[in-house]
């Protein structure tokens, strides 16, 4: 059977080029705006989501981390911690009747979570999103970007300085 994943899969498992690592805390990158800095993991809501609120999870422990198998008890009790901060967050500026989390890494294998909210009118009740709604996803526009962070931001926990 002919190998279809990448030759070098196994060391990009293993952190070697890592995007992630290297790219320190930005606030913000191609994708999405950072909205929550926690400890254990940054979240940065989507530019271009497919519904309302969709996020990115990042796990920015010291070292490079490919699977939450592989995770200390404390990176994994720390990162799921900041996923619920961030995820809580969207719940309360969104209102979604449901959120779906997914944690693949088959194209970046450095454990990072999408939050995808689901609405009462969306297009797949009781299902996984069809293709073509992340196909379609509109970008925001700067001032709509800006008032769904501000709101985001305005659902945190409020930590100590
Ligand atoms: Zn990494």
């Amino acid at each position: 059977m002919p190998r279809t994943w990448p030759e070098d899969w196994d060391t990009r498992r293993n952190g070697l080029g890592c995007p992630k690592c290297a790219e320190g805390r930005p606030g913000e990158d191609l994708w999405g705006v950072r909205f929550f800095a926690g400890r254990w993991a940054d979240a940065y809501l989507e530019r271009r989501p497919p519904q309302p609120g969709t996020a990115v999870v990042t796990f920015r422990g010291s070292r490079h981390v490919a699977d939450p198998c592989d995770f200390t008890d404390e990176e994994l009790t720390g990162y799921w911690s900041d996923v619920r901060t961030a995820a809580k967050a969207i719940e309360r500026a969104y209102r979604p009747c449901q959120l779906n989390y997914a944690t693949f890494g088959n194209a970046v294998p450095h454990v990072h979570t999408h939050i995808t909210p689901r609405y009462l009118d969306d297009p797949a009740p009781g299902r996984p999103l069809p293709g073509w709604v992340f196909a379609n996803a509109p970008v925001l526009e700067p001032d709509q970007l800006a008032e769904q962070l501000a709101q985001l931001r305005r659902h945190l926990p409020l930590r100590g300085t």
